[in-house]
């Protein structure tokens, strides 16, 4: 008899895979609070980690506050982050972002953000900030089961056949993972998909052979 092959649900890939991550890191961009955490995740659009990386320590030592930001100016932000991707335009939005948390708690070594930003429509509403990004810093920052869909996790997603053509957009495959993914592991599965998609299960050329869920896994374009 033809044995039955377990295909990788959402349960086996998140028991099996997050053991094998470190966990207790959140987010592989560098931050100090989260003021610059915001930062971090808006340069980090089209933009590795490694990258954002670069330029950031040295940033986050002079504009570590909306208000820091805001002394530092336009040109001076620009001149940090030019090796960016789309620097110009982020270095905008960095900029508005600031002016919009002006506050008189804006100049905090360890700014948080007002309480009303603990909500995904409010924070949208910041500028540079769309849904994946709410998403991350929510669900980094605050814990918040919300599913930041990156590149990596929209990849594996359609990989893992957890979603299909019609899930084509970010929104769609959160809606989707929101109702297939058991809540346990909802703050966990950007930073787990974004690990896993990123140094093992890779685009083009997936490390197989080093894979925790490889007995489950049935994607088509699997090496071994
Ligand atoms: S076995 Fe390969 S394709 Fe499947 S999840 Fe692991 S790395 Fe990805």
């Amino acid at each position: 008899m033809k044995k039955q092959k377990i295909t990788l649900t959402p349960d086996i890939y998140f028991e099996n895979v997050c053991p094998t991550l470190n966990m207790n890191i959140r987010s592989e961009l560098y931050f100090t609070n989260e003021f610059t955490f915001a930062v971090a995740v808006i340069l980090s659009a089209q933009a590795t980690d490694k990258k954002v990386n670069e330029v950031t320590p040295s940033l986050f030592k002079i504009a570590y506050s909306p208000d820091k930001m805001l002394d530092l100016g336009l040109d001076g932000l620009k001149k940090h982050i030019k090796v960016i991707s789309f620097f110009n335009n982020k270095a905008n939005n960095i900029i508005k972002l600031s002016q919009q948390l002006k506050d008189k708690n804006s100049n905090c070594l360890n700014y948080k953000f007002p309480q009303k930003y603990h909500n995904r429509n409010e924070l949208m509403k910041l500028a540079g900030i769309g849904q994946k990004t709410a998403n991350v810093i929510m669900n980094v920052l605050w814990d918040t089961p919300n599913i930041g869909v990156d590149t990596h996790v929209f990849r594996l997603s359609h990989r893992f056949n957890w979603c299909s053509d019609k899930e084509n957009t970010p929104e769609k495959v959160e809606e989707k993972l929101l109702k297939i993914i058991p809540q346990k592991y909802h703050a966990m599965v950007n930073h787990t998909m974004v690990l896993h998609g990123r140094y093992t299960c890779k685009a083009l050329h997936p490390k197989c052979e080093n894979c925790p869920v490889n007995k489950w896994c049935c994607a088509k374009d699997k090496k071994i």
